[in-house]
């Protein structure tokens, strides 16, 4: 089912027609509002003039997480202050946390979005939602709450933590559809195994995960442990919050990007040159209805890859690939480059381990030296010195061979690496501390 059939379906040359008229208007917003573009438009010999036919975006300034840290916290704002109803955060993952305002149309337009993204997990007014992203300056616990209310669907409020809570509240209210980062439902999949409550017993029939990297490996661990289908939800604060883009169920293949709010490219993130489609590169947006802070390509800084080809489930928005990471998790090991979802593929694809890892890099002389802990499997114990042995040798040759780095390989027991009560901490990087 489709939430908006008409606007989630339309034809490409219409669809482009739209974004066309709206990237006229938010650039005559920017250039007319916010100093900042207005500068850096006029840098470029740029005016909202030039802009005739979508291509022309490659023309614009790009937008960086900086800019926002440089005009904290209300210097991007293209409204008066009286018209913000709602102020967000980012989670500060890499930095400064920058500050982002909505209007109420801006309140509004997220909520249908995100009432799209559950519709496209196949969720409807009849679902119970049980919400676990944190609420707070944090966009997801008020993005999904208000796109579930949108839907219609009965929404818990749940938020992140009180793990052992949550999972008795699933049993007990019978919640259908749940929303969190991927690793915190690790965390509640664990807990209630502990707790004895079996997941695979439970109504929950589908999960909306994001805000983290996450592999297909992941997927089918929790697909096949909770026996429900896993989702995966994109977005950032800066641009909106959740929703930005999102999977849909009949195809699990790429998450849509809701081309008529949002305008896509890839990029090269070194040179800045746009990409044909279906490269790899890092994803910028153009904000195409927002009002409180329009962001004119946003470098995101996710790597991604767009495919225009037709989905199966009927819309016509583009699709991007998984998120393969940020290009600032990109492990640079002695000059190559590793992604911790890679990592995280391969650990989940070897049997006997468990999902819960993290990747430690440090410098020993003039070397970079990654580490990989990862816990072993319950039924497993350290005290099998052979079998750990050669568990840890074939992991080490696996790597190697599929990313090109040694990596020195650390089993820990059961219950060992922190959990995550929201976006889980995978890399400890001790280099230059
Ligand atoms: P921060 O950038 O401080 O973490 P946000 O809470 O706005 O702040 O997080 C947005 C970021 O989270 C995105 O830029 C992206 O890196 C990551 N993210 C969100 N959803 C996904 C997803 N489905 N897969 C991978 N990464 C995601
Ligand atoms: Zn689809």
């Amino acid at each position: 089912m489709i939430y908006d059939v008409d606007l989630e379906t339309l034809p490409r040359e219409e669809l482009e027609a739209l974004q066309l008229k709206r990237l006229k208007s938010v650039c005559e917003r920017v250039y007319a509002n916010v100093p900042f573009y207005r500068r850096s438009f006029d840098e470029l010999g740029v005016s909202p003039a030039d802009i005739r036919s979508l291509k022309d975006v490659s023309k614009l300034p790009f937008t960086k997480k900086q800019d926002l840290r440089d005009n904290y916290p209300y210097g991007m704002f293209a409204v008066p202050a009286e018209n913000v109803v709602r102020i967000h955060a980012s989670s500060g993952t890499t930095g400064k946390a920058t500050v982002v305002g909505y209007t109420q149309r801006d309140v509004d337009n997220w909520a249908t979005l995100m009432a799209r993204c559950f519709m496209c997990a196949g969720a409807t007014r009849k679902d119970l939602v049980h919400n676990a992203y944190g609420y707070g300056l944090f966009t997801g616990g008020l993005g999904a709450h208000y796109g579930a209310e949108r839907l219609g669907a009965t929404t818990i409020p749940v938020s992140g933590g009180a793990t052992k809570r949550q999972v008795q509240l699933l049993r007990d209210f019978g919640a259908t559809v749940i929303c969190s980062t991927p690793s915190y439902f690790l965390f509640l999949l664990e807990t209630a195994e502990q707790e004895g409550i079996d997941f695979k017993s439970l109504p929950l029939r589908v999960g909306i995960f994001g805000a983290e990297p996450w592999s297909d490996e992941m997927r089918r661990e929790i697909e096949e442990r909770a026996n429900i289908k896993a989702t995966n939800v994109y977005g950032l604060s800066e641009v909106m919050g959740p929703g930005v883009s999102m999977e849909c169920l009949e195809a699990q293949k790429g998450m849509h990007i809701f081309e008529d709010h949002f305008l896509p490219e890839i990029i090269d993130p070194e040179t800045g040159e746009t990409l044909p489609p279906g490269e790899t590169g890092e994803l910028v947006l153009t904000t195409l209805t927002k009002e409180a802070i329009p962001l004119i390509r946003y470098r995101t800084r996710d790597i991604t890859s767009l495919d225009y080809t037709p989905c199966r489930c009927g819309r016509t928005h583009v699709r991007m690939s998984r998120i393969k990471g940020r290009s600032d998790d990109m492990l640079i090991i002695r000059g190559v480059n590793v992604f911790p979802s890679q990592i995280e593929s391969i650990l989940l694809e070897t049997p006997g381990l468990s999902p819960h890892y993290q990747i430690i890099v440090n410098r020993e002389g003039n070397l970079d030296v990654l580490e990989v802990q990862v816990e072993v499997q319950e039924e497993m114990h350290l005290d099998e010195i052979k079998r750990l042995q050669s568990l840890e040798r074939n992991l080490q040759k696996t790597i190697k061979e599929f990313l090109g780095v040694t990596a020195k390989i650390k089993l820990v027991e059961h219950q060992t690496i922190e959990r995550s009560q929201g976006k889980a901490k995978r890399v400890v990087d001790l280099r230059g501390k």
